[in-house]
């Protein structure tokens, strides 16, 4: 097939999220080039069919589209900015896709350095977690132009199931924002809900499965309710990158003129996870700050899930 029809894909960021994307990518037909900081996840994907360049600009030279999926706002700007970035390759008629979680103000400063070299560029996070990256059914939210939108949807669609262009540059980073607050005060909700009953001295695993049955069920007990109820915490989507979301929601506020009552009280108690050890827990795990407060451990009086 000509690179009209199917382009190259760069990919660069092979954590839990990327490997499995990447994956997606060379199931889908795609040829990808990779790169990571750490070497292991090169090796792995090169086995499988990818290909490996030494730095972030030499894989946006031999590729016509160019996907991050890193940490951080630092993190991207490092991968994209400088002799070495990615925009030292930026041509016309190239086209970056970030789809890291990072703050939507770096998201468009990138995108209009992007634009200054003919090039285009779309922000577009993703919520599914790695169960999604994995499966391919992402939720993927792109904010840029619609014609780039159109030029990658092929992408996104071997990676992705809900795949929505929000608004211009940057609109994807604010809805995936607005995303991470959800997703934190419905895990402390739960946490604060399971260590009452628990305390309360009912098991928390009957309690679980009943909330399921009506208005106070939620995805994140579908999907996190063997790490709260049984007290292991491997990642998943880590504390230490979901403070990183809370602090952007926050920052956006202050720049929106919103107040986020919630977000600041939740963001505190990941911050206290954080600071006890805890910033590569699960971000269920923050179950264990309400735990600790309470002194009680869910796990210890939980039955096991039927
Ligand atoms: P991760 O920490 O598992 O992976 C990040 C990868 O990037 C690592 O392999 C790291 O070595 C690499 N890296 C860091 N800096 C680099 C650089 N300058 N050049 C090349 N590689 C570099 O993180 P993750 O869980 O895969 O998350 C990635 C992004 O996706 C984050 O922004 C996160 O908020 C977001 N996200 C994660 C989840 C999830 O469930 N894990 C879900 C939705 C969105």
């Amino acid at each position: 097939m000509t690179s009209e029809l199917r382009p190259t894909v760069g990919f660069i960021g092979l954590g839990i999220m990327g490997k499995p994307m990447v994956r997606n990518l060379l199931k889908a037909g795609y040829s990808v080039t990779v790169r990571d900081v750490v070497q292991a996840p090169v090796d792995e994907l090169v086995a499988e069919g990818a290909t490996s360049a030494a730095t972030a600009r030499e894989v946006a030279a031999s590729t016509d589209v160019l996907i991050t999926m890193l940490p951080d706002s630092p993190d991207v700007q490092a991968a994209y900015l400088g002799p070495d970035g990615a925009l030292a390759a930026a041509r016309p008629g190239w086209l970056a896709i970030d789809m890291s979680s990072i703050s939507p103000v770096v998201a468009r400063q990138v995108a209009a350095l992007a634009a200054g070299a003919g090039a285009e560029m779309l922000d577009a996070p993703v919520s599914g977690g790695d169960k999604g990256a994995i499966a391919g059914t992402l939720s993927i939210m792109v904010g840029g132009s619609e014609t780039a939108f159109e030029r990658a949807r092929p992408i996104f669609e071997a990676m992705g199931k809900t795949i929505v262009l929000v608004g211009p540059s940057g609109a994807g980073q604010v809805a995936k924002v607005c995303n991470q607050v959800v997703v934190a005060v419905v895990i402390e909700a739960v946490s604060e809900a399971l260590v009452l009953g628990a305390k309360a001295g009912v098991d928390p695993t009957r309690i679980a499965e009943v909330l399921q049955g009506g208005l106070a069920s939620t995805k994140v007990l579908d999907m996190r309710r063997a790490n709260m109820l049984g007290g292991t915490f491997d990642p998943g989507f880590r504390i230490r990158l979901h403070l990183k979301d809370l602090k952007n929601a926050l920052e956006l506020a202050r720049e929106a003129g919103v107040v986020l009552p919630a977000t600041v009280e939740v963001e505190q108690l990941m911050q206290r996870a954080r600071i006890a050890g805890r910033g590569e827990y699960d971000h269920s795990g923050l179950i264990t700050v309400l735990e600790d407060l309470a002194e009680i451990r869910v796990c210890d009086v939980a039955s096991p899930i039927s």
